[in-house]
């Protein structure tokens, strides 16, 4: 029970959002000796999250549902959020006096609409040890652990390792753990087609059909390639898939074109087009296609319309490459093979727990990859704990 443990010593390595909220957790219990080692500043990770606004949680309160937003974790995620979901993250939020909003889209922000206050109100609260020095090793002893810093020895009994994405997989690997290569998520995506004609230009309603399912999110051409919320979500399902591949976008849902044409048989096609997409599109569509952007709807032939429609219905890209953009994630880490998701705890190193974005675990824009964070923190910590 927690009252034995108070002699166990408990280090925290990283000081990110799981890390910190894990030290939190573990302070509420009662336990209190605990230490925690960071390279950098303390929860410094927090402040560029959701634009300085910090997007801390999305309103999705059924545990299933909200385990479906992760592309990697969703089945091993489903005890994690049973045992502490979106509800208990806000009761959370609420105890360290973070009052929360939720935006229509579902995004859940502190109502200051600052990451700095939020922050501040978790360095206020933390009571343990802070040690700034980066650990370079750790080793299973037969009791307990030794942590080793760029400065000093020392010796625990359980260990937390929460060093986020960012930080190599070395301290893990060295312990025999298996772990996923590491890869970008969330990010731009590069074309082999030169889309810069088009920067700055945003598409809303855009889809991509994947399996059985449909996603429907809004694109922005860049000058590099293509990006905005729906780019995000396919670079995430695609993280790990080999470059080049092609990806199938609808501009519009299908729609009887010949219809169209027929109505506006003295209208241009570009402007036809521009009643369905942005003009420059429109420009650029026919452009490729070697069709006369001042062609009257009637001089549209059989063939010219299919080739429009399948390129405003089913329009096929090339990807080449990930651009770094707003929100960066990493997909890869631990392997949760080697995880117990009942309580975090590495399977066979005993004492030894993992939370955050260092498990094979990320998810989509829009506050997932910060759940992530205080869910496996909360199991971790309430696993210590009871230990
Ligand atoms: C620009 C940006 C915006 C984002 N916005 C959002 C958002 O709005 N909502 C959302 O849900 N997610 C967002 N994310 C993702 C989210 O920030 C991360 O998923 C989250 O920070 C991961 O937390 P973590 O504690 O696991 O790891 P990290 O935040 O990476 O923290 C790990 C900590 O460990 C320290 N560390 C690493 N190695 C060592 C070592 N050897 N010794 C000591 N310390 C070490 C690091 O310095 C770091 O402080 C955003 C990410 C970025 C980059």
């Amino acid at each position: 029970m927690a009252q034995e443990l108070i002699s166990k010593r408990i280090a925290i390595v990283g000081a990110g959002p799981a890390g910190c909220a894990c030290a939190l957790f573990l302070q509420k219990s009662g336990v209190n000796n605990i230490a925690i080692f960071e390279s950098k500043d303390f929860l410094k990770t927090l402040l560029p999250t959701g634009g300085g606004r910090c997007n801390l949680a999305f309103a999705e309160f059924d545990f299933k549902e909200l385990a479906k937003n992760y592309p990697r974790g969703e089945k091993f995620l489903y005890s994690v959020f049973s045992r502490f979901g979106v509800k208990e993250t806000l009761d959370f939020f609420d105890s360290i006096g973070v009052k929360t909003y939720t935006q229509p889209n579902g995004r859940i922000f502190p109502v200051s609409n600052s990451s700095k206050d939020v922050r501040q109100k978790f360095l206020k609260t933390l009571k343990c040890e802070l040690v700034k020095e980066k650990v370079l090793k750790i080793e299973k002893l037969d009791s307990g652990y030794k942590i080793e810093t760029e400065k000093s020895k020392y010796f625990f009994d359980v260990v937390v390792i929460s060093i986020g994405g960012h930080g190599g997989l070395d301290l893990v690997k060295n312990l025999g753990i298996n772990t996923i290569d590491q890869t970008q998520s969330l990010s731009a995506l590069k074309t082999s087609k030169d889309f810069s004609i088009l920067s700055g230009v945003s598409l809303k309603n855009v889809s991509f059909k994947i399996g059985k399912e449909i996603i429907t999110d809004d694109l922005l051409f860049t000058h590099k390639g293509i990006s905005g919320p729906l780019i995000y979500k396919i670079s995430s399902i695609f993280a790990r898939k080999t470059m080049p591949y092609n990806i199938c976008l609808s501009f519009v849902e299908d729609f009887d074109f010949q219809n169209h044409l027929d109505k506006n048989s003295k209208k241009n096609i570009k402007n036809l087009l521009g009643e369905f997409i942005p003009k420059s599109l429109a420009e650029f569509l026919l452009n490729d296609l070697e069709v006369d952007e001042t062609a009257l709807c009637h001089q549209i032939n059989g063939k010219m319309r299919d080739l429009i429609y399948k390129n405003l219905v089913s329009y096929e890209i090339e990807i080449v490459g990930k651009i770094p953009d707003s929100e960066v994630v990493i997909s890869g880490g631990v392997d949760l093979k080697e995880i117990n998701p009942k309580t975090m705890e590495c399977k066979k190193l005993p004492q030894l727990y993992f939370c955050g974005e260092i498990l094979d675990i990320d998810g989509f824009c829009g506050g997932f990859n910060l759940q992530n964070c205080w869910s496996t923190a909360f199991v971790s910590a309430d696993a210590i704990a009871n230990l």
